[in-house]
């Protein structure tokens, strides 16, 4: 097999998406083996669920602090890192839960009431600590990924 995008080199290695063959220099443009159709086509899902994250995070948070605010100032601010906690959590233990669930369904529960109550608050403690770091992050990938 030869390479999708050079048909006259070798292809040392395929797409981990789609197989296409790559060559050396093909298949080493990324940090994993895959072309650059399909490197395309991850970066744009990757950008559209940081979208979603940011937005409703930053959007939610708003929202209930705008609600908040007969409290004052500090209750606006306090409620407003809550909900975006609980958002980006519940974002971040989204990848992990669906293995935990089997686990539990095994071990423990049958009920998944407890399951989303558990993912409820865990999301928000997980949140809590990473709220700020992972919207760092997500602002530094979102102009990265603008510039592909
Ligand atoms: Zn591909
Ligand atoms: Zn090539």
């Amino acid at each position: 097999m030869n390479c999708f995008f050079h048909p006259a080199v070798p292809a040392v290695s395929q797409c981990v998406e789609c197989g296409k063959g790559l060559c050396v220099s093909c298949a080493t443009q990324y940090s994993i083996s895959i072309c650059r159709n399909c490197n395309h086509a991850r970066a744009g899902n990757e950008l559209k669920a940081i979208r979603k994250e940011l937005g409703m995070s930053i959007g939610a948070g708003l929202v209930f602090a705008l609600g908040a605010m007969s409290g004052g100032l500090m209750a606006a601010v306090v409620t407003f890192y809550c909900v975006a906690s609980l958002v980006v959590g519940w974002f971040s233990v989204g990848a992990y839960m669906p293995r935990l669930s089997s686990l539990y369904t095994i071990f423990f529960f049958r009920s998944t009431v407890i399951y989303w109550l558990i993912k409820v608050v865990a999301a928000f403690f997980i949140g809590l600590l990473l709220l700020p770091f992972r919207t760092v992050k997500n602002f530094k990938r979102l102009k990265e990924l603008n510039k592909l």
